[in-house]
């Protein structure tokens, strides 16, 4: 199987394109068979180089490695549409000479008029062949004058049915199908025309895609018979909705692949929830390794009905991969999320082995990776009291507790979570306080926060000389 994903680089990486090229990536892994990136970068106002870069690293950050691509090379090189016009304009002279295209001189302006008309009187808005008819001569006498023109697919008259793998077949009137552009006046091709050359160069076997280019396609299939070529098999995925059964937009919150992945959402994570917009494993499974995904998946379990997207579900999904992480792998996936606050270093190897032993104590206390921020910042630099914390420093009692605690452990002889929690809860009883209201001024002397990880274990990562500081500090500021 020969499969590509082909995004036109004009933003960023859409989570449903990230299906799609989960998808084809899944089938391709599956089956031995190739998995092709390919930029469909012809709308030159659109396009950016910006956008490429972030669709490779999203694409990479996913794990959906490419066989062959703009920058992995493959014998159909360049994978860029823009470096392979000749192959369309090559193609557009053939299907000239064939009799299967015409030359359209009709202006945008005339055009649009036309088509405006034809909605006032409720008729389809489809391009009324004019120039069709006109005389060779005619088409001769125009093109040396200059006159533009766009290069136009004549339509045969039949049905084109589309053998769907997953909506079954769908038969297209071919009167209902205009005669489409296949080259503008500029000489750009149109995507119908690229995507068709494209994807008869490159051998793909099966297009896998989003629905929404599924009346495209009855197009494409006139042009591959015109090319004389064979057609691939087709499975177009079904649209991706939000709660309220509209199409997935921003409205519903965040699209882009960028952000979960700048939000701290694990890969595996994102993988095995984009997998389950539109297909499932079973009736009952939710939680999918990669390994799982890649021998389970078909386009037979993939349903036509829209696919909803639950954010609720996929912080639940990222919160079991991150309890499923070892100690050793969580410390290593928060690292860059401090490390981008400035809290540690890039490849500091002593904050790294303090996240490790941190890592037990978050674990379940966070969806996100960067949820970790928050909680683990008072390890890395000096705390600042959150003002709806400041009153726990406050009071005598508070202040007698933090006076007490900072006594009792600077002569706590082994400073482990062990010692200090028996020390803690000791020195609780005998001032008789409740354990919770002798620790929280401590806590916020600490950490800054009335929320942090548990306590005696946040104290012993701290280390004594640090937790004795904070209290003293905080005891002069209260
Ligand atoms: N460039 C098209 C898109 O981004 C690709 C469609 C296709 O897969 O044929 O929608």
């Amino acid at each position: 199987m020969r499969l590509r994903f082909a995004p036109s680089p004009t933003g960023y990486l859409h989570v449903g394109g990230a299906r799609t090229a989960l998808y084809n990536w899944l089938l391709a892994r599956q089956s031995g068979g190739s998995f092709i990136l390919r930029i469909e970068d012809t709308d030159l106002s659109r396009s950016t180089e910006e956008a490429i870069e972030a669709i490779l690293r999203d694409l990479r950050w996913l794990g959906l490695e490419w066989d062959e691509g703009p920058d992995a090379g493959g014998d159909h090189w360049p994978y860029r549409q823009t470096g392979r016009m000749a192959l369309y304009h090559d193609a557009a002279r053939r299907l000239l000479e064939g009799g299967h295209a015409y030359r359209c001189f009709c202006s945008p302006e005339e055009l649009k008029e036309r088509r405006e008309r034809a909605l006032q009187e409720g008729r389809a808005p489809m391009y009324d062949r004019r120039c069709l008819s006109l005389a060779e001569e005619e088409v001769r006498r125009l093109a040396k004058k200059g006159r533009p023109y766009a290069l136009r697919f004549k339509v045969p008259e039949g049905e084109t049915v589309v053998r769907d793998a997953i909506r079954g077949e769908i038969t297209f009137h071919n009167r209902e199908i205009e005669d489409f552009v296949l080259l503008r006046s500029d000489g750009t091709p149109t995507y119908n025309l690229a995507v068709v050359v494209d994807d008869v160069e490159m051998r793909v076997s099966h297009v896998v895609r989003g629905d929404d280019h599924l009346s495209n396609t009855p197009k494409q299939l006139l042009l591959y018979r015109a090319l004389g070529a064979e057609a691939p098999a087709f499975a177009h995925l079904p649209m991706i909705v939000g709660q309220d059964g509209k199409p997935l937009s921003k409205r519903h919150g965040d699209v882009s692949v960028g952000h979960y992945r700048e939000t701290g959402f694990l890969p595996e994570a994102m993988v095995n929830f984009l997998a389950l917009l539109g297909w499932s494993l079973d009736d009952s499974t939710t939680i999918i390794d990669r390994e799982t995904l890649v021998a389970g998946f078909s386009l037979e379990r993939v349903t036509s009905k829209p696919a909803v997207w639950d954010t609720d579900k996929l912080y639940w999904l990222n919160s079991q991969y991150i309890m499923a992480h070892g100690d050793g792998e969580l410390a290593e996936a928060v690292a860059p999320f401090l490390a981008r606050e400035g809290l540690i270093a890039e490849d500091d190897g002593e904050a790294l082995d303090k996240l490790r032993r941190a890592a037990p104590l978050i674990r379940e206390r966070i969806k996100v990776l960067s949820d970790a921020v928050p909680l683990l910042a008072f390890l890395f630099r000096e705390v600042e009291t959150e003002a709806e914390a400041r009153e726990l420093l406050r009071g005598e009692e508070n202040r007698e507790v933090l006076r007490e605690a900072g006594k009792r452990l600077l002569e706590l002889e082994l400073f482990d979570t062990g010692s200090i929690e028996s020390l803690l809860r000791a020195m609780a009883e005998e001032m008789g306080l409740k354990p919770r209201k002798a620790f929280q001024p401590i806590r916020v002397a600490l950490t800054g926060s009335k929320i942090s990880p548990p306590l005696f274990e946040s104290m012993e990562l701290l280390g004594r000389e640090k937790c004795l500081q904070r209290i003293a500090r905080a005891l002069d500021q209260g």
